[in-house]
């Protein structure tokens, strides 16, 4: 197309000079997608939710998934539910970024007046503030609210069962961002996915661990899961993780439980098969 309108730049019209005079039809297609499928943004499924850090009594807008607008698309075996176009996961944990105080939403209110001062003592006097408030989170910087969600579950004592829960989430996760790097194959990805993988396993190992012990401790509810849905996903860490002995006892129970859904002892039954077929392995 080069010198059709050169010259065009000394009647003052430079910025035109590189027009193309025929539309490439490319672009036109590329154009009318762009019209039939808009563009989905994270911003879309989030707002502003309103909390007072029980702490230091700061103000703070935590980014919060609007309910009922994200779509789950599937649900992992260990009942991690994948959404389409979003990863809420990334918003569950709640900071004040002027203490480092954090936990997930659910928790975050409630403390009692020493969970507080070990918060103040072990957590806010070296904690500095390097967290932007952003509009969304990149999975390094979900990564680090959860960590620090996971520090101040340590400090303050909390429940078998609240540190389990982030443990859970943390692992999910990373299973998240692995499959994000699996779209794009690079060496870089591909050693970044073995160290999340490593990572993964770690945090629900210690989710097993901590929800065995908190089912032995706890009444239910727990972290918003009744008693089936803690054994069912005890019972498929275990197999991953852990014994396959404590992960078929805790399957059985389901089968045969009068409390739970068929929907539930479906899942079950699926499950069963998988642990017995890593038996039949085994041996
Ligand atoms: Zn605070």
């Amino acid at each position: 197309m080069a010198g059709l309108l050169d010259g065009l730049g000394e009647m003052g019209l430079k910025n035109l000079e590189g027009m193309d005079l025929y539309e490439k039809p490319a672009a036109k297609e590329a154009e009318k997608k762009q019209a039939a499928a808009p563009v989905v943004k994270e911003t879309d499924f989030l707002f502003d939710k309103g909390f007072d850090c029980p702490v230091c009594g700061n103000k703070i807008k935590a980014r919060t998934l609007r309910s009922g607008r994200a779509r789950v698309i599937r649900t992992d075996t260990d009942l991690r539910p994948v959404y389409e176009n979003i990863e809420p996961l990334k918003y569950d944990p709640v900071v004040c970024s002027k203490c480092g105080y954090s936990a997930l939403a659910r928790f975050f209110p409630s403390l009692t007046q020493s969970q507080v001062k070990e918060i103040q003592e072990k957590i806010s006097k070296a904690f500095q503030a390097n967290i932007a408030e952003q509009e969304v989170y990149s999975y390094e910087e979900a990564m680090y609210r959860y960590k620090l969600c996971l520090a101040n579950a340590i400090v303050k004592n909390a429940k078998a069962s609240e540190k389990a829960y982030i443990c859970l989430k943390a692992g999910w996760l990373t299973r998240s961002w692995q499959e994000r790097l699996a779209a794009d194959k690079t060496p870089e990805n591909e050693k970044k996915c073995e160290e999340l993988k490593a990572q993964e396993t770690e945090y629900l190992k210690n989710a097993m661990e901590g929800f065995l012990t908190a089912r032995q401790t706890e009444d239910y509810p727990m972290c918003g899961m009744d008693e089936t849905t803690v054994e069912f996903l005890l019972s498929v860490l275990s197999m991953e993780y852990g014994n396959l002995d404590t992960a078929s006892r805790l399957i059985s129970t389901i089968i045969t439980s009068p409390a739970a859904s068929s929907r539930m002892k479906d899942k079950a039954r699926d499950v069963k098969d998988m642990i017995l077929a890593k038996m039949k392995e085994k041996k």
